[in-house]
Protein backbone atom coordinates (compact mmCIF):
# COMPACT_ATOMS: atom_id res chain seq x y z
CA UNK A 1 0.00 0.00 0.00
CA UNK A 2 1.16 3.79 -0.60
CA UNK A 3 1.14 5.79 2.10
CA UNK A 4 0.87 9.73 2.38
CA UNK A 5 3.23 12.06 3.75
CA UNK A 6 1.40 14.43 5.53
CA UNK A 7 1.84 12.34 8.98
CA UNK A 8 5.88 13.28 8.08
CA UNK A 9 6.89 16.59 9.46
CA UNK A 10 7.51 20.00 7.30
CA UNK A 11 5.23 22.19 4.92
CA UNK A 12 3.97 20.44 1.74
CA UNK A 13 5.63 22.81 -0.49
CA UNK A 14 8.24 25.77 -0.25
CA UNK A 15 10.03 27.29 -3.63
CA UNK A 16 13.45 28.23 -2.31
CA UNK A 17 16.03 30.78 -4.42
CA UNK A 18 19.20 28.96 -3.10
CA UNK A 19 19.07 31.50 -0.09
CA UNK A 20 16.25 31.33 1.68
CA UNK A 21 12.29 30.53 0.66
CA UNK A 22 10.51 33.06 -1.41
CA UNK A 23 7.24 31.20 -0.43
CA UNK A 24 6.17 28.55 1.99
CA UNK A 25 2.51 26.29 1.78
CA UNK A 26 2.32 24.59 4.83
CA UNK A 27 -0.78 22.03 4.14
CA UNK A 28 -1.91 20.01 1.12
CA UNK A 29 -5.69 21.71 -0.32
CA UNK A 30 -6.21 24.24 -2.83
CA UNK A 31 -3.76 24.92 -5.21
CA UNK A 32 -0.46 26.57 -3.56
CA UNK A 33 -0.54 29.38 -5.33
CA UNK A 34 -4.13 29.98 -5.08
CA UNK A 35 -4.46 29.76 -1.19
CA UNK A 36 -5.69 32.56 1.13
CA UNK A 37 -1.64 32.98 1.78
CA UNK A 38 -1.09 33.21 -1.59
CA UNK A 39 -3.53 36.55 -2.16
CA UNK A 40 -2.29 37.95 1.31
CA UNK A 41 1.25 37.94 -0.58
CA UNK A 42 0.93 38.39 -3.98
CA UNK A 43 -2.15 40.56 -3.96
CA UNK A 44 -4.63 40.08 -7.39
CA UNK A 45 -1.56 38.33 -8.88
CA UNK A 46 -2.77 34.91 -8.43
CA UNK A 47 -6.43 35.56 -9.78
CA UNK A 48 -5.51 37.17 -12.41
CA UNK A 49 -3.23 34.79 -13.44
CA UNK A 50 -5.89 31.99 -12.99
CA UNK A 51 -7.94 34.13 -15.28
CA UNK A 52 -5.43 34.03 -18.09
CA UNK A 53 -4.41 30.91 -17.72
CA UNK A 54 -8.04 29.59 -18.29
CA UNK A 55 -8.02 32.20 -21.64
CA UNK A 56 -5.07 30.35 -22.92
CA UNK A 57 -6.15 27.03 -22.17
CA UNK A 58 -9.57 27.51 -23.85
CA UNK A 59 -8.23 28.73 -26.98
CA UNK A 60 -6.03 25.48 -26.79
CA UNK A 61 -9.04 23.37 -26.03
CA UNK A 62 -10.65 24.41 -29.50
CA UNK A 63 -8.02 22.58 -31.14
CA UNK A 64 -9.87 19.04 -30.02
CA UNK A 65 -12.74 20.18 -31.92
CA UNK A 66 -14.18 20.99 -35.35
CA UNK A 67 -13.29 22.87 -37.36
CA UNK A 68 -9.78 22.99 -36.02
CA UNK A 69 -9.38 19.65 -35.72
CA UNK A 70 -8.41 17.77 -37.24
CA UNK A 71 -5.47 20.48 -38.31
CA UNK A 72 -2.66 19.65 -41.46
CA UNK A 73 -0.77 22.00 -40.73
CA UNK A 74 0.08 23.11 -36.24
CA UNK A 75 1.64 26.65 -37.37
CA UNK A 76 -1.67 27.20 -39.08
CA UNK A 77 -4.04 25.45 -36.14
CA UNK A 78 -1.77 27.33 -33.64
CA UNK A 79 -2.43 30.97 -35.73
CA UNK A 80 -6.39 30.28 -36.25
CA UNK A 81 -6.75 29.65 -32.48
CA UNK A 82 -5.67 32.74 -31.44
CA UNK A 83 -2.21 31.23 -29.54
CA UNK A 84 0.70 33.38 -31.58
CA UNK A 85 0.54 35.90 -29.44
CA UNK A 86 1.18 33.40 -26.35
CA UNK A 87 3.62 31.55 -28.28
CA UNK A 88 5.57 34.40 -29.53
CA UNK A 89 6.19 36.28 -26.15
CA UNK A 90 8.62 35.14 -23.49
CA UNK A 91 6.71 33.71 -20.32
CA UNK A 92 7.41 36.69 -18.51
CA UNK A 93 6.36 39.23 -21.30
CA UNK A 94 3.37 37.24 -21.41
CA UNK A 95 1.79 37.59 -17.79
CA UNK A 96 3.55 41.20 -17.80
CA UNK A 97 1.12 42.18 -21.26
CA UNK A 98 -1.88 40.60 -19.07
CA UNK A 99 -1.23 42.89 -16.19
CA UNK A 100 0.69 40.45 -14.51
CA UNK A 101 3.48 42.06 -12.35
CA UNK A 102 5.28 42.23 -9.16
CA UNK A 103 6.93 39.16 -7.75
CA UNK A 104 4.14 36.68 -8.67
CA UNK A 105 6.22 35.67 -11.84
CA UNK A 106 9.20 35.03 -9.82
CA UNK A 107 8.38 33.00 -6.86
CA UNK A 108 4.95 31.16 -8.07
CA UNK A 109 5.84 30.56 -12.47
CA UNK A 110 9.62 30.64 -12.61
CA UNK A 111 9.07 27.78 -9.90
CA UNK A 112 6.91 26.11 -11.97
CA UNK A 113 8.27 26.26 -15.35
CA UNK A 114 11.38 25.14 -13.50
CA UNK A 115 9.84 21.76 -12.00
CA UNK A 116 8.07 21.25 -15.38
CA UNK A 117 10.10 21.93 -17.74
CA UNK A 118 14.04 22.96 -16.23
CA UNK A 119 13.72 25.97 -17.88
CA UNK A 120 13.53 30.36 -16.28
CA UNK A 121 10.58 32.15 -17.12
CA UNK A 122 12.76 35.27 -18.41
CA UNK A 123 12.54 37.29 -21.17
CA UNK A 124 16.07 36.19 -22.57
CA UNK A 125 16.63 33.58 -25.28
CA UNK A 126 16.24 30.24 -24.70
CA UNK A 127 13.51 30.72 -21.86
CA UNK A 128 10.51 29.74 -21.68
CA UNK A 129 7.78 31.09 -24.11
CA UNK A 130 3.85 32.25 -22.25
CA UNK A 131 2.10 29.75 -23.92
CA UNK A 132 4.07 26.69 -21.66
CA UNK A 133 4.51 29.24 -18.87
CA UNK A 134 0.39 28.88 -18.68
CA UNK A 135 0.89 25.34 -19.56
CA UNK A 136 2.76 24.55 -16.63
CA UNK A 137 0.26 26.46 -14.57
CA UNK A 138 -2.52 23.97 -15.47
CA UNK A 139 -0.77 21.28 -13.52
CA UNK A 140 -2.91 20.20 -10.73
CA UNK A 141 -5.39 17.84 -10.71
CA UNK A 142 -3.31 15.94 -13.27
CA UNK A 143 -4.17 12.33 -13.03
CA UNK A 144 -2.28 8.77 -13.61
CA UNK A 145 -3.42 5.24 -14.24
CA UNK A 146 -2.82 3.25 -11.02
CA UNK A 147 0.07 1.22 -11.87
CA UNK A 148 1.18 3.02 -14.79
CA UNK A 149 -0.23 5.02 -17.81
CA UNK A 150 0.85 2.40 -20.08
CA UNK A 151 -1.89 0.28 -19.64
CA UNK A 152 -4.24 2.72 -21.56
CA UNK A 153 -2.25 2.15 -24.61
CA UNK A 154 -1.47 -1.56 -24.24
CA UNK A 155 -5.49 -2.07 -23.89
CA UNK A 156 -5.91 0.27 -27.23
CA UNK A 157 -3.80 -2.20 -29.16
CA UNK A 158 -5.23 -5.34 -27.48
CA UNK A 159 -8.43 -3.68 -28.40
CA UNK A 160 -7.75 -2.97 -32.03
CA UNK A 161 -5.90 -6.11 -32.87
CA UNK A 162 -3.03 -4.76 -34.43
CA UNK A 163 -0.12 -6.44 -34.52
CA UNK A 164 2.92 -5.19 -32.09
CA UNK A 165 6.36 -5.26 -32.32
CA UNK A 166 7.89 -4.53 -29.19
CA UNK A 167 12.00 -4.06 -28.93
CA UNK A 168 12.30 -4.05 -32.37
CA UNK A 169 14.63 -1.08 -33.60
CA UNK A 170 13.56 0.72 -37.06
CA UNK A 171 16.73 1.93 -38.43
CA UNK A 172 15.79 3.31 -41.98
CA UNK A 173 12.63 4.31 -43.76
CA UNK A 174 12.84 4.60 -47.55
CA UNK A 175 10.71 4.88 -50.25
CA UNK A 176 9.53 2.58 -52.88
CA UNK A 177 8.94 2.87 -56.63
CA UNK A 178 4.80 1.94 -55.54
CA UNK A 179 4.31 4.59 -53.18
CA UNK A 180 4.78 2.69 -50.15
CA UNK A 181 7.50 3.13 -47.30
CA UNK A 182 10.11 0.09 -46.79
CA UNK A 183 11.27 -0.11 -42.79
CA UNK A 184 14.05 -1.71 -42.02
CA UNK A 185 14.00 -3.08 -38.38
CA UNK A 186 15.13 -5.81 -35.92
CA UNK A 187 16.16 -6.33 -32.42
CA UNK A 188 16.83 -3.44 -30.72
CA UNK A 189 19.89 -4.96 -29.55
CA UNK A 190 22.11 -5.86 -32.72
CA UNK A 191 21.28 -2.46 -34.88
CA UNK A 192 25.06 -2.08 -35.98
CA UNK A 193 24.63 -5.87 -37.78
CA UNK A 194 22.26 -4.52 -40.59
CA UNK A 195 22.61 -7.59 -42.03
CA UNK A 196 20.26 -9.07 -39.50
CA UNK A 197 17.68 -6.42 -40.06
CA UNK A 198 14.49 -7.53 -41.87
CA UNK A 199 12.43 -5.05 -44.19
CA UNK A 200 8.71 -4.67 -44.66
CA UNK A 201 6.50 -2.30 -46.59
CA UNK A 202 3.65 0.10 -44.94
CA UNK A 203 1.19 1.92 -46.94
CA UNK A 204 1.52 4.50 -44.23
CA UNK A 205 3.55 5.24 -41.69
CA UNK A 206 3.85 7.49 -38.32
CA UNK A 207 6.79 8.49 -37.26
CA UNK A 208 5.93 8.82 -32.80
CA UNK A 209 9.35 9.25 -31.70
CA UNK A 210 11.36 12.45 -31.92
CA UNK A 211 13.40 11.85 -35.51
CA UNK A 212 16.58 13.53 -33.63
CA UNK A 213 16.80 10.92 -31.00
CA UNK A 214 15.35 7.73 -32.77
CA UNK A 215 18.93 6.68 -34.73
CA UNK A 216 16.27 6.39 -38.20
CA UNK A 217 17.92 7.52 -41.47
CA UNK A 218 15.11 8.91 -43.12
CA UNK A 219 15.89 8.54 -47.20
CA UNK A 220 16.94 11.66 -48.73
CA UNK A 221 13.63 11.59 -51.27
CA UNK A 222 11.51 12.59 -48.40
CA UNK A 223 10.32 16.14 -48.61
CA UNK A 224 10.66 17.41 -45.66
CA UNK A 225 13.12 16.07 -42.60
CA UNK A 226 12.34 17.21 -39.11
CA UNK A 227 14.59 20.22 -37.84
CA UNK A 228 17.09 19.33 -34.74
CA UNK A 229 15.72 21.86 -31.81
CA UNK A 230 17.48 21.88 -28.78
CA UNK A 231 16.38 19.62 -26.14
CA UNK A 232 16.80 19.70 -22.14
CA UNK A 233 18.91 17.31 -21.17
CA UNK A 234 17.79 16.39 -17.36
CA UNK A 235 18.91 14.58 -14.86
CA UNK A 236 16.78 12.57 -12.55
CA UNK A 237 17.47 11.12 -9.35
CA UNK A 238 15.24 8.58 -7.22
CA UNK A 239 16.96 7.90 -3.95
CA UNK A 240 16.32 6.20 -0.55
CA UNK A 241 16.90 7.68 2.81
CA UNK A 242 16.41 6.85 6.37
CA UNK A 243 16.67 10.91 6.44
CA UNK A 244 14.26 14.12 6.24
CA UNK A 245 15.70 17.14 4.28
CA UNK A 246 17.95 19.26 6.03
CA UNK A 247 16.56 22.46 7.47
CA UNK A 248 20.55 23.55 7.00
CA UNK A 249 20.55 22.94 3.80
CA UNK A 250 17.75 25.64 2.94
CA UNK A 251 19.27 27.95 5.75
CA UNK A 252 16.23 27.48 7.87
CA UNK A 253 16.83 27.84 12.15
CA UNK A 254 17.19 23.90 13.29
CA UNK A 255 14.58 22.17 14.51
CA UNK A 256 12.29 23.43 11.96
CA UNK A 257 11.72 20.46 9.49
CA UNK A 258 12.25 21.43 5.69
CA UNK A 259 9.49 21.69 3.06
CA UNK A 260 8.52 18.25 1.77
CA UNK A 261 7.99 19.18 -1.90
CA UNK A 262 11.08 21.96 -2.71
CA UNK A 263 10.55 24.24 -5.93
CA UNK A 264 13.06 26.62 -7.04
CA UNK A 265 13.08 29.80 -8.46
CA UNK A 266 16.33 32.19 -8.83
CA UNK A 267 17.59 34.91 -6.07
CA UNK A 268 15.98 38.21 -7.21
CA UNK A 269 19.44 39.75 -7.96
CA UNK A 270 20.94 36.91 -10.18
CA UNK A 271 20.50 37.01 -14.04
CA UNK A 272 19.06 33.77 -15.40
CA UNK A 273 22.09 32.20 -17.74
CA UNK A 274 21.74 29.54 -20.75
CA UNK A 275 20.40 26.33 -20.98
CA UNK A 276 21.89 24.17 -17.65
CA UNK A 277 23.81 27.13 -16.09
CA UNK A 278 20.35 28.63 -16.16
CA UNK A 279 19.59 26.05 -12.64
CA UNK A 280 21.41 28.93 -10.86
CA UNK A 281 22.66 29.36 -7.60
CA UNK A 282 20.03 26.78 -6.15
CA UNK A 283 21.83 24.14 -8.05
CA UNK A 284 19.11 21.35 -8.45
CA UNK A 285 15.20 22.33 -10.03
CA UNK A 286 13.03 20.37 -7.58
CA UNK A 287 13.34 18.34 -4.78
CA UNK A 288 10.65 15.56 -3.53
CA UNK A 289 9.69 13.43 -0.85
CA UNK A 290 7.56 11.04 -2.51
CA UNK A 291 6.35 8.81 0.17
CA UNK A 292 8.00 6.65 3.19
CA UNK A 293 8.87 3.30 2.33
CA UNK A 294 10.02 0.27 4.20
CA UNK A 295 13.72 -0.91 3.46
CA UNK A 296 13.53 -4.06 3.07
CA UNK A 297 16.68 -5.43 4.33
CA UNK A 298 16.39 -3.67 7.63
CA UNK A 299 12.33 -3.23 8.09
CA UNK A 300 13.29 0.19 8.99
CA UNK A 301 11.28 3.39 7.27
CA UNK A 302 12.75 5.16 5.25
CA UNK A 303 11.72 8.17 2.40
CA UNK A 304 11.73 7.86 -1.22
CA UNK A 305 13.20 11.12 -3.01
CA UNK A 306 13.29 12.19 -6.86
CA UNK A 307 15.50 15.12 -7.41
CA UNK A 308 15.24 16.82 -11.06
CA UNK A 309 18.89 18.87 -11.85
CA UNK A 310 20.80 19.73 -14.95
CA UNK A 311 23.89 17.75 -13.63
CA UNK A 312 24.35 14.66 -11.70
CA UNK A 313 23.88 15.24 -7.90
CA UNK A 314 27.26 15.21 -6.03
CA UNK A 315 27.57 12.79 -2.81
CA UNK A 316 28.82 16.18 -1.15
CA UNK A 317 25.73 17.71 -2.65
CA UNK A 318 23.45 14.85 -1.68
CA UNK A 319 25.28 14.71 1.97
CA UNK A 320 24.65 18.36 2.99
CA UNK A 321 20.62 17.98 1.15
CA UNK A 322 20.24 15.33 4.09
CA UNK A 323 22.39 16.69 6.52
CA UNK A 324 24.40 13.54 6.68
CA UNK A 325 27.49 12.79 8.58
CA UNK A 326 31.16 12.99 6.14
CA UNK A 327 30.74 10.73 3.55
CA UNK A 328 32.21 7.53 3.88
CA UNK A 329 32.94 5.34 0.80
CA UNK A 330 29.84 3.47 -1.18
CA UNK A 331 30.54 2.80 -4.93
CA UNK A 332 27.40 4.67 -6.03
CA UNK A 333 27.58 7.56 -4.05
CA UNK A 334 30.29 7.88 -2.07
CA UNK A 335 27.73 7.76 0.80
CA UNK A 336 27.40 5.12 3.01
CA UNK A 337 24.14 2.38 2.38
CA UNK A 338 23.21 3.36 6.35
CA UNK A 339 22.55 7.26 4.89
CA UNK A 340 21.78 6.05 1.14
CA UNK A 341 20.25 2.70 0.81
CA UNK A 342 19.04 3.41 -2.79
CA UNK A 343 19.98 5.35 -5.67
CA UNK A 344 18.83 5.35 -9.25
CA UNK A 345 20.40 8.10 -11.79
CA UNK A 346 18.72 8.42 -15.33
CA UNK A 347 19.38 11.21 -18.05
CA UNK A 348 16.68 11.98 -20.56
CA UNK A 349 16.31 14.50 -23.26
CA UNK A 350 13.46 15.45 -22.07
CA UNK A 351 11.80 18.21 -23.70
CA UNK A 352 12.91 20.68 -25.95
CA UNK A 353 13.90 24.47 -24.80
CA UNK A 354 9.93 25.61 -25.32
CA UNK A 355 11.64 29.06 -26.50
CA UNK A 356 9.29 31.80 -28.04
CA UNK A 357 8.48 31.18 -31.89
CA UNK A 358 5.67 31.38 -34.73
CA UNK A 359 6.26 28.31 -36.68
CA UNK A 360 5.78 24.72 -36.16
CA UNK A 361 7.25 21.64 -37.06
CA UNK A 362 5.33 19.53 -39.98
CA UNK A 363 3.08 17.24 -39.54
CA UNK A 364 3.37 15.47 -42.80
CA UNK A 365 6.81 14.61 -44.07
CA UNK A 366 5.51 13.32 -46.87
CA UNK A 367 2.70 11.54 -48.85
CA UNK A 368 1.99 9.19 -46.00
CA UNK A 369 4.38 9.72 -43.95
CA UNK A 370 3.42 11.49 -40.45
CA UNK A 371 4.98 12.57 -37.42
CA UNK A 372 3.53 13.38 -33.99
CA UNK A 373 6.73 14.41 -32.51
CA UNK A 374 6.14 17.35 -34.19
CA UNK A 375 3.96 18.43 -31.50
CA UNK A 376 6.93 18.79 -28.68
CA UNK A 377 7.93 22.36 -29.84
CA UNK A 378 4.62 23.71 -29.40
CA UNK A 379 3.83 21.74 -26.15
CA UNK A 380 5.63 18.93 -25.01
CA UNK A 381 3.41 17.01 -22.75
CA UNK A 382 1.38 13.03 -22.71
CA UNK A 383 -1.55 14.49 -23.30
CA UNK A 384 -0.76 17.21 -26.25
CA UNK A 385 1.44 14.08 -27.74
CA UNK A 386 -1.97 12.14 -27.63
CA UNK A 387 -3.62 15.15 -29.21
CA UNK A 388 -1.61 14.44 -32.15
CA UNK A 389 -1.96 10.84 -32.21
CA UNK A 390 -5.90 11.15 -32.46
CA UNK A 391 -5.29 14.43 -35.06
CA UNK A 392 -3.01 11.90 -37.22
CA UNK A 393 -5.11 8.60 -37.15
CA UNK A 394 -7.83 10.95 -38.26
CA UNK A 395 -5.69 12.27 -40.94
CA UNK A 396 -5.50 9.03 -42.58
CA UNK A 397 -9.08 7.83 -41.94
CA UNK A 398 -10.05 10.75 -44.20
CA UNK A 399 -8.00 10.55 -46.68
CA UNK A 400 -8.88 6.81 -47.17
CA UNK A 401 -12.49 7.79 -46.69
CA UNK A 402 -11.79 10.18 -49.53
CA UNK A 403 -10.18 7.70 -51.34
CA UNK A 404 -13.12 5.36 -51.12
CA UNK A 405 -15.48 7.75 -51.98
CA UNK A 406 -13.34 8.56 -55.18
CA UNK A 407 -13.63 5.15 -55.95
CA UNK A 408 -17.25 4.45 -55.56
CA UNK A 409 -18.43 7.91 -57.55
CA UNK A 410 -15.66 5.98 -60.33
CA UNK A 411 -18.28 3.33 -60.38
CA UNK A 412 -15.42 0.56 -58.98
CA UNK A 413 -14.38 -0.80 -55.44
CA UNK A 414 -11.39 1.42 -54.29
CA UNK A 415 -10.12 -0.82 -51.22
CA UNK A 416 -8.59 1.41 -48.41
CA UNK A 417 -4.88 1.53 -48.52
CA UNK A 418 -4.29 -2.13 -47.30
CA UNK A 419 -5.36 -1.77 -43.75
CA UNK A 420 -3.25 -4.52 -42.30
CA UNK A 421 -0.22 -3.08 -43.51
CA UNK A 422 -0.06 0.67 -41.65
CA UNK A 423 2.84 1.31 -39.62
CA UNK A 424 3.49 3.08 -36.41
CA UNK A 425 7.37 3.55 -35.24
C1 LIG B 1 11.60 13.11 -16.68
C2 LIG B 1 10.38 13.45 -17.49
C3 LIG B 1 9.26 13.92 -16.87
C4 LIG B 1 8.11 14.20 -17.62
N1 LIG B 1 7.01 14.61 -16.95
C5 LIG B 1 5.86 14.76 -17.63
C6 LIG B 1 4.64 15.06 -16.94
O1 LIG B 1 4.64 15.17 -15.71
N2 LIG B 1 3.52 15.20 -17.67
C7 LIG B 1 3.51 15.05 -19.03
O2 LIG B 1 2.44 15.15 -19.63
N3 LIG B 1 4.65 14.79 -19.71
C8 LIG B 1 5.81 14.62 -19.04
N4 LIG B 1 6.96 14.33 -19.73
C9 LIG B 1 6.93 14.32 -21.20
C10 LIG B 1 6.32 13.03 -21.73
O3 LIG B 1 7.04 11.92 -21.23
C11 LIG B 1 6.34 13.04 -23.27
O4 LIG B 1 5.66 14.17 -23.74
C12 LIG B 1 5.67 11.78 -23.82
O5 LIG B 1 6.31 10.62 -23.38
C13 LIG B 1 5.68 11.80 -25.36
O6 LIG B 1 5.05 10.61 -25.79
P1 LIG B 1 5.33 9.98 -27.20
O7 LIG B 1 4.58 8.69 -27.25
O8 LIG B 1 5.05 10.99 -28.28
O9 LIG B 1 6.90 9.73 -27.29
P2 LIG B 1 7.81 8.82 -26.38
O10 LIG B 1 7.18 8.56 -25.04
O11 LIG B 1 9.17 9.47 -26.42
O12 LIG B 1 7.85 7.43 -27.14
C14 LIG B 1 8.63 7.22 -28.29
C15 LIG B 1 8.84 5.72 -28.43
O13 LIG B 1 9.52 5.45 -29.66
C16 LIG B 1 10.48 4.45 -29.44
N5 LIG B 1 11.54 4.58 -30.46
C17 LIG B 1 12.47 5.55 -30.58
N6 LIG B 1 13.27 5.29 -31.65
C18 LIG B 1 12.82 4.13 -32.21
C19 LIG B 1 13.25 3.36 -33.31
N7 LIG B 1 14.29 3.69 -34.08
N8 LIG B 1 12.58 2.21 -33.59
C20 LIG B 1 11.51 1.83 -32.84
N9 LIG B 1 11.06 2.53 -31.78
C21 LIG B 1 11.72 3.66 -31.46
C22 LIG B 1 11.00 4.75 -28.03
O14 LIG B 1 11.61 3.58 -27.49
C23 LIG B 1 9.72 5.12 -27.32
O15 LIG B 1 9.08 3.98 -26.80
C24 LIG B 1 8.13 14.04 -19.02
C25 LIG B 1 9.28 13.59 -19.67
C26 LIG B 1 10.39 13.29 -18.90
C27 LIG B 1 11.61 12.74 -19.59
Amino acid sequence: MVSGTSDIPGASLGVFDGVGFAFVQESNGLTWWESAKALWKWGLAPIRCTALRKTTVDRFDKMYDEPQFPFASLTQVVTDVDLLDATSATGEQYISENGLTGSFGHDVIQASTRVNYAQNANAQLRHINGLLAMVCMSTDGAKAVENGNWQIFDEMIAKANATTRLSTEVSSVTQGKDGTYLLRHGPSTDLSDLADHEASAFDVVVLAAPHQFANITLDHHIAHIPEKISYVQLHVTLLTSPYLLSPAFFNMPPGKPAPKTILTTLPPDEEPQKGAAGVGKPGFFSVSLLRPVTNPKTGGQEYLYKIFSPVPPTSTFLTHLLGLKQPHHHMETGISEEDISWIYRKVWDSYPYEVPRVTFEEIQLDENLYYTSAMDGFISTMETNALMGMNVARLIADRWQAKMARGAARGGREAPMLLPSEGVM
